[in-house]
């Protein structure tokens, strides 16, 4: 939810606060971000809890308008506390050894302007590390590790849809449950802007009732038990350690030992 977004007109259109917005006219909003056109819904006009939220997520054109939609705050978690061997263990449920770069500063320490106290706790959801990565962009690192290496994502899809090994944070969507096996697939593609063929990933739930468990949860359309309408486009991150597979359109495939390591996105 954003509190301004450009009314009328994608890209040019002038930059509107929700709260000053008439309620009682009919407007078209985008986001306000460069080069976006993606639509926003505009709820509670001119009240105090007016706000805009994208039809999609998918339709963002960069992972740099997640965390302003969402109005993240960088600063909330203590970057030099974060260490990724502690977030897959807490998170993921596996112990694994990462190497972190040389730490270079990330932009938000040249912003600070007001003397803070300093955050006392590192990221330790998917949804953090998800909009951390996303505001701090493919190019930087966080605290040493480097985004572009453990980030897959809209931005840098065609490097990554050879499949990935090790830990890594996947933007992806619903694709296909397997009935009577612990497996489900997602697509690995921003839903509907690839022009090529979308690859695939595979989720291991470890064990048929837990996959079946899932589906049934979060796509399955009680009555039919077929995905429910609109299941396929709702932007879904998951964070695991992955393998890659020998399969013609599975690149990778990763362990879903806690249900923390899967975050929706409405
Ligand atoms: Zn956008």
């Amino acid at each position: 939810m954003a509190k301004e977004a450009r009314k009328d007109e994608p890209l040019v259109g002038t930059i509107v606060e929700a709260i000053k917005e008439p309620a009682n006219e009919k407007h078209d909003y985008y986001c306000k971000c460069d080069g976006c056109s993606a639509h926003m819904y505009a709820y509670a006009l001119g009240q105090t809890n007016a706000r805009f939220v994208s039809y999609n997520k998918f339709e963002h054109v960069s992972i740099s308008c997640i965390p302003v939609e969402m109005e993240f705050d960088p600063t909330a978690h203590s970057e030099e506390l974060f260490d990724m061997d502690t977030y897959i263990m807490n998170v993921c449920g596996e112990v694994k050894h990462i190497d972190r770069g040389a730490r270079i500063p990330t932009s938000t320490e040249h912003r600070h302007v007001h003397i803070k106290t300093k955050p006392l706790t590192a990221i330790n959801t998917t949804n953090d590390l998800y909009l951390q990565f996303c505001h701090a962009g493919l190019e930087a690192s966080y605290n040493g590790y480097s985004v572009n290496e453990f980030f897959a994502c809209r931005n840098n899809y065609e490097e990554k849809s050879h499949g990935f090994t090790g830990f890594q944070l996947v933007e992806a969507s619903f694709y296909k449950y397997h009935p009577y096996t612990q497996y489900m697939d997602f697509n690995f593609t921003p839903y509907g802007k690839i022009t090529f063929e979308p690859v695939h990933i595979r989720l291991d739930f470890g064990d048929k009732d837990k996959a079946f468990g899932f589906y049934k949860q979060h796509f399955a359309d009680k009555k039919t038990w077929k995905p429910k309408k609109g299941v396929y486009t709702r932007l879904i991150v998951i964070a695991g350690v992955w393998e890659k597979l020998n399969s013609s359109d599975i690149i990778s495939i990763c362990k879903i030992n806690k249900l923390t390591q899967i975050k929706f996105y409405d």
